[in-house]
Parts: structure tokens; sequence; C-alpha cells
């Protein structure tokens, strides 16, 4: 048996559009539909052949391969063996006939219910953190604002639906009665509606209540990371199903430090004195200060790590590493005693610039380390 043309089986035209097809197909699978059909081979054959055609005709793809190849072109595609099963084609009325109208009146093939309650909304709050919070991680102790289910609300059953949260309809159609469910829009698919409240309160049942929420910031945070509390965000109307509490991460700024994803970085100035004649200093690091020493012949650009004492890795147990750039101070002004003893040893064959080649530039230093 040669198979005939779909746009023939649905009756339409080879241009019509999608709509039209769908339009076309709804009729002809209320006509020939099994219920209405009991026994009847024939309706039974219209109406897969029916469902064939608009599978293919409804998807822009396979329609435009059926247009250049014909039938043979569906071949591979699913459909030259046995054709849709019954399954198959219930599955396609939640697209034409919308919804879920057909899901209880044939036993609920695809879909799925929707009777949840609605979710509450998600607070924001931005987090400041300093760098020493951020390195270690903390523990902090929050204030939230969040709409919680206000005292000496009670609740009945949700009259609507009878305390089922789903409403079903029944609609007289062609192929008899059609049961449809859906959410209740009185109480949101909850079931429940406020029986009594306080005066002072909306018909959310909700009231505003500052609560302390503790937060466990791990280690190695940065500025602009969002973090979530699920369930710790505004409840929804009837106080069921929170939202989430969303915590924006801020670095305040260190006085000293500079961050450079885990390293930190420290500016050392030091005269051309101590430079020339090693120095010993104390420098600031996240966890206190730590003494370094700085040879005699220290030069400007010279970069020193202290290993470890930057900031924990936020997905491992590594840290990173403290950085000390050192820059030589060059005296802006000079008293005339200043520049007598200086010109005095402005010709000292010592004062002559002499780098050698192991004396890297700054940049070929700064390459080393990254
Ligand atoms: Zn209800």
């Amino acid at each position: 048996m040669s198979k005939r043309d779909y746009y023939e089986i649905l009756g339409v035209d080879r241009n019509s559009s999608t709509d039209e097809i769908k339009k076309a197909y709804r009729k002809i699978a209320i006509k020939f539909h099994p219920d209405k059909n009991p026994g009847n081979v024939d309706a039974e054959d219209k109406f897969k052949e029916a469902a064939e055609a608009y599978e293919v005709l409804s998807n822009a793809e396979k329609r435009a391969q059926y247009d250049r190849f014909g039938h043979s072109g569906m071949r591979g595609g699913g459909f030259s063996g046995g054709g849709m099963s019954m399954e198959d084609i219930f599955s396609q009325f939640g697209d034409i006939f919308g919804g879920s109208a057909f899901e209880s009146f044939f036993g609920g093939a695809g879909g799925g219910r929707s009777g949840m309650g609605r979710r509450g909304s998600n607070l924001r709050i931005k987090l400041k953190l300093n760098l020493e919070e951020i390195s270690n991680g903390v523990e902090k102790k929050i204030k939230v604002k969040r709409l919680v289910l206000a005292d000496g609300v009670t609740f009945k059953n949700c009259p609507k639906c009878h305390g089922s949260g789903q409403i079903r309809k029944v609609v007289n159609t062609m192929l008899g009665q059609m049961v449809s469910s859906t959410t209740c829009y009185s109480c949101h698919g909850s079931g429940k509606v406020i029986d009594n409240k306080p005066g002072s309160v909306d018909n959310t049942g909700l009231e505003p209540r500052e609560e302390v929420i503790s937060i466990k910031i791990p280690a190695g945070v940065s500025d602009g990371m969002q973090l979530s509390m699920s369930g710790k965000g505004n409840m929804a109307p009837g106080g069921s199903h929170p939202g989430d509490l969303l915590i924006i991460i801020e670095e305040i700024e260190h006085k000293y430090l500079k961050r450079d994803g885990n390293n930190l970085i420290y500016d050392q100035y030091i005269s051309f004195i101590d430079a020339s004649l090693g120095t010993d200093l104390e420098v600031p690091t996240i966890d206190g200060k730590v003494k370094i020493k700085l040879d005699p012949g220290t030069q400007s650009g010279k970069i020193l790590r202290l290993r470890g004492k930057g900031i924990k890795d936020l997905d491992g147990y590594e840290k990173g590493d403290q950085l000390i750039y050192v820059n030589v101070w060059t005296p802006k002004t000079l008293t005339s005693e200043e520049r007598a003893k200086l010109e005095s040893l402005k010709d000292s064959p010592n004062f002559q610039p002499n780098p050698e080649a192991s004396e890297k530039g700054f940049f070929e230093k700064m390459k080393e380390f990254f």
C-alpha cells in the first residue's frame, strides 16, 4: 500500500502555516479518536495516519525534509517502521489541545502535575569582608529581614479546591466528557487558605521579621561572588516554600595589601641608603608582621616571595603567596647639606649604574613569578 501524502491526509495546502496544520489535525484527531469509534479499525488507521502526518508537518525540520524528498526522506527518521504508537500520539495532545486537558481523560500520558505551591522570593544581601576574613574563612552572623508566617495565623482547607490544591473542570466535547485539572488559583496548590489572622497582617499571612542568620564563608571567596543559602529567603504566601538568601561578597580594600588572585602584593619602599647597606624590615601580612632581611646592594624592582602567606584557594588546601615588591625611594627634595654630600659621591665608580647580565629587569622578574 502506498503512503498517502501528509498534506492530503490533513486536508491542508502545501503552504499552510503550522497553526493551520495544528487546527486540521485537531479536527481529524477528534473525529477518528478510538474512544469515539470503538472497534473501528478504519478509524484507528486514519487516526494513526493523521498523527504521523502531524508529527512531521508540525516540525519545521522534518517538514522541510518531507517537502524535498517525500516519504523516502523520512526513512530512518523513525516513521518507516511501524509508525507511531498510541502513546506517542497521545503525547502530542499536550501540544495541540493546550496544557493537560487530556491528561486525566486518557489516564495521564506524559506531562506532570504542577500542583506545587508558589515559591517565596529570594533575598539579596551584600556582605563586606576584609582580606583576613577572606583568607581564613569566617563565620558571620548577619541580621536579615525576611517575610515569615506571622504569629496567630491559622489555616483551613481551601473552599475552592476543598483542600486538594487542584481544580477539576469537566468539559463536554464531541469525545464526551473531558476532565482537566489545574492548580487551584485560590490557594496556589497548597490546599489551604488563611482562616484567622491578626488585623495587622495582610492576606499573605506573612510579616517581616528580623532574624540573625549565621553564615559560614569559605576561605578564598572574592569580590562579586554570590553564595546562596537555600530556604533562608522570603516565605511564599501562606508561609511555605521559602526562597533563598543570596549573599554577595564585597571585598574591603586592605590598607597595605593588594590581592591578585590568591597572591597578595605588598609594595615595600626603601631608601637608597638601605638598599646600598642592606636592612632588616618588618612587613605586614595577613597573619601579622613578618621580619625580612634585605641584602646590601638590593636593586629596585626586586621581588621577594613569602610562601604560603597568601589566600587559601576556594576549592583546595593550597595557599597563595605574598609577593614583596622592593622600590627604592629617590628623595624628592634635598637640603643644601644633603646635596653637597651626594655631589661628593657623584663621580665615585660604585655609584655608576652597572647592571650585570644576571640582574634581570623588572618585567623579566615578573615573568618568573607568574
Ligand atoms: Zn485551593
